[in-house]
């Protein structure tokens, strides 16, 4: 294994490096590891009257003519004759070699791709070899290279890699032997070897969709290094130090007894998994995982009366101020009645202010804001649990920042965008998870309507009829994302044209450019009933809970994502009453959007409808990974290759647990220093 460690060509020009590093190409075992994104097939001549343009071909025969043409631009032209045919080689710019090459008489092969031209079949700048050089034996690789490094240097770059390098087996040979779910895969060695210089007769439709029995291998091997490296985070985060919050039952008890309703079974159930978890040395990382409006404020206020209790500070983050306002608002509802002191922090206040502020967060409880609270100068006294809401909103590296605040406290995330299965396996593997798998009693489902945009004053008519028995509306502005002036111009004149259409309506407005205070009157004022009918932007897209709003019209549904949009519906449906969503759309749709929509038309189930969206979408999306850079998977497809995601899995275990060595072997080849990144 010394070898594969070895730098690349070091007494090269540095520039050979850089550029191999930009491939993340470092090691001789990544050049080995860089497989071929298709091949050319340049093991078999064509005879010249078979071709008939459009593809890549070799043809072999005699040069009958060569001369520089001076028009319509200066070229080289020369005519290749092989027994069935004749074809013209063109050469916008060349060198003097291949004029000679070119001489008539010469034999010559040429590889490139025929077209029909204005004068018979042609070749443009093809690959030209002597006739009596041996044909290869196997299909020529191309693989992603990138700017100034030559497809020739790196095919010879990498087959020298693979003259010096071999990569034992990693996989236990008890285990490969009873592969029984791939009884197929080969070798390693021979799977790389194979993808690196398939023989001609190799299906190459399995190679070039990667499902090649060779392909499946490299993938698993792949996915398993990312799962051994995940295990072993896992394994250090369990073997490093939290505080233990075992809790009383003071606070969560006097909490439970003061609420109007009962705990759900699946609420009962995850604050018992949290319970657990916070009752141990060992930080926490732990996704709470339920659909909108499936109840996980509550869950994470009784966490956080459990570390309360332990004589611990609890920091809580929401993504936007509308949400972390709410929340301080819920929580001293919940938690004041027990004498909790709890600090609201929220950012862009002048510096007295803030450091009040910050002397409150030093001394409460509970700490509740946005962003601001992983802001330099906020020092906690004993942080013992950080709350994360609507984790997906906030990139990695912020999450990372707040864990950072306190010793190492333990983390409770919340998301209502469900991560599907095969993500959660792969990515956060890191994670343990939790999921409200039930809504409270006495909800109906949102009643979803789709209508083109050309009857929305008929829909305005509706809304205000249904607002005269009582009923509240959220009416959400288009989504323009160009612009935010514009879409705040936008939120402007919706709101005086309803306030106009509907005199007898208190008719409110909320959006990103309202000062904390404002934002707060006017959330404060629609929860209160004072205001009917709530114009706003998507500041109000995620948390916002007012149950008696039952209506919501969202205009130019079709400019939203799917997630968002039913984040979005969640707003509603969360009293008694049937509620009523009004999606608006605009013609012409395009096909994913028209499939957006009908989904949500359909389906009422968040879980159901992420499965859909990453279908849609692809899997980078979920993980925050656009702001994290976290490196995706090179070969394996988590949809597609599942199966191989499961068998990673278990065979990582495996390999931890009987065969360390290999495992940390199979780790390092795959990940070496690009590690770090995978893991935050
Ligand atoms: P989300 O999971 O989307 O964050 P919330 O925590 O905002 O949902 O809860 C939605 C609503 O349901 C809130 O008004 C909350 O008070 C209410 N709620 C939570 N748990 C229960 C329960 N067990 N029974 C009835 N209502 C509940
Ligand atoms: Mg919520």
């Amino acid at each position: 294994m010394s070898k594969t460690t070895k730098e690349v060509e070091p007494n090269r020009a540095n520039t050979l490096t850089a550029k191999l590093a930009r491939l993340g190409l470092s090691r001789q075992v990544d050049l080995l590891l860089h497989l071929p994104l298709r091949y050319e097939d340049e093991s078999r001549i064509s005879p010249i009257a078979s071709l008939f343009g459009d593809e890549n071909a070799l043809i072999e025969g005699t040069i009958v003519v060569c001369e520089i043409v001076p028009r319509p631009r200066r070229q080289l032209v020369a005519r290749l004759n092989d027994e069935s045919g004749i074809i013209t080689l063109r050469f916008l710019h060349f060198y003097p070699s291949q004029q000679k090459m070119l001489m008539p008489g010469a034999r010559i092969r040429a590889f490139g791709e025929t077209r029909q031209g204005f004068f018979g079949l042609e070749m443009v700048h093809p690959r030209l070899s002597f006739a009596s050089t041996p044909l290869p034996q196997t299909l020529t690789p191309v693989y992603p290279t990138t700017a100034g490094l030559a497809q020739a240097a790196l095919r010879k770059l990498i087959a020298r890699a693979q003259e010096k390098v071999s990569l034992p087996e990693t996989l236990p040979e008890a285990w490969q032997q009873g592969l029984t779910a791939l009884p197929t895969l080969p070798a390693l060695m021979d799977a790389i070897n194979l993808l690196h210089h398939p023989p001609p007769n190799a299906e190459q439709d399995a190679l070039i969709n990667r499902t090649h029995p060779a392909w499946q291998r490299v993938k698993l091997d792949e996915l398993l290094a990312q799962q051994i490296s995940l295990r072993l985070a896992y394994q250090a985060r369990r073997a490093s130090r939290a505080p233990r919050l075992p809790g009383n039952g003071e606070w969560t008890n006097a909490l439970i007894a003061s609420l109007p309703f009962a705990l759900t079974a699946a609420q009962c159930r995850v604050v018992a998994e949290i319970g657990a978890d916070l009752a141990t040395p060992h930080p926490m990382q732990r996704l709470l995982q339920g659909d909108v409006g499936a109840g996980k404020t509550l869950v994470a206020a009784l966490a956080a009366c459990q570390a309360i209790e332990s004589g611990f500070q609890v920091a809580f983050m929401a993504p936007t101020e509308i949400l972390a306002e709410q929340h301080f608002l819920k929580f001293s509802e919940w938690l004041a009645p027990l004498g909790a002191r709890i600090a609201w922090l929220t950012g862009g206040k002048k510096a007295s202010a803030k450091n009040k502020e910050r002397k409150a967060a030093r001394e409460a409880e509970l700490v509740i804001g946005t962003h601001a609270l992983i802001q330099e100068g906020v020092d906690f006294s004993r942080l013992g649990l950080v709350i994360i809401d609507e984790q997906h909103r906030f990139g990695v590296r912020q999450r990372l920042a707040l864990r950072q605040k306190g010793e190492t406290p333990h983390q409770l995330m919340m998301s209502a965008t469900p991560i599907p299965r095969t993500l959660a396996m792969s990515y956060c593997a890191d994670l343990d998870v939790s999921t409200l798998d039930e809504l409270p009693p006495g909800r109906s489902p949102v009643r979803t309507r789709l209508v083109r945009m050309n009857r929305r004053e008929e829909i305005m008519a509706w809304a205000r009829q249904e607002m005269a028995t009582g009923r509240q509306t959220y009416w959400v502005c288009p989504l323009i994302e160009e612009s935010e002036t514009l879409e705040l111009q936008t939120a402007l004149e919706t709101h005086a044209v309803l306030s106009e259409a509907m005199p007898e309506h208190a008719v409110g407005l909320a959006h990103g450019r309202l000062k904390p205070g404002e934002k707060q009157a006017v959330m404060s004022a629609f929860v209160a009933g004072e205001i009917q009918l709530l114009v706003a932007t998507t500041v109000i897209e995620v948390g916002v809970d007012v149950p008696n709003a039952s209506i919501m019209i969202i205009e130019h549904a079709e400019r939203f994502g799917l997630a968002q949009l039913h984040q979005l519906r969640g707003r509603i449906g969360r009293g008694s009453e049937q509620s009523v969503c009004v999606l608006l759309y605009a013609e012409p749709l395009s096909s994913t959007a028209r499939e957006r929509l009908k989904i949500l038309f359909e389906m009422n189930d968040g879980f159901e409808i992420a499965r859909r969206d990453l279908e849609l979408r692809g899997p980078g999306e979920f993980i925050g990974s656009r702001q994290s850079g976290l490196p995706m998977l090179r070969y394996a497809d988590l949809e597609s290759d599942v199966h191989l995601v499961e068998i990673a899995r278990d065979l990582a275990t495996l390999l931890i647990e009987r065969y360390p060595e290999q495992a940390n072997q199979h780790r390092e080849r795959w990940l070496g220093d690009k590690e770090e990144t995978l893991r935050a």
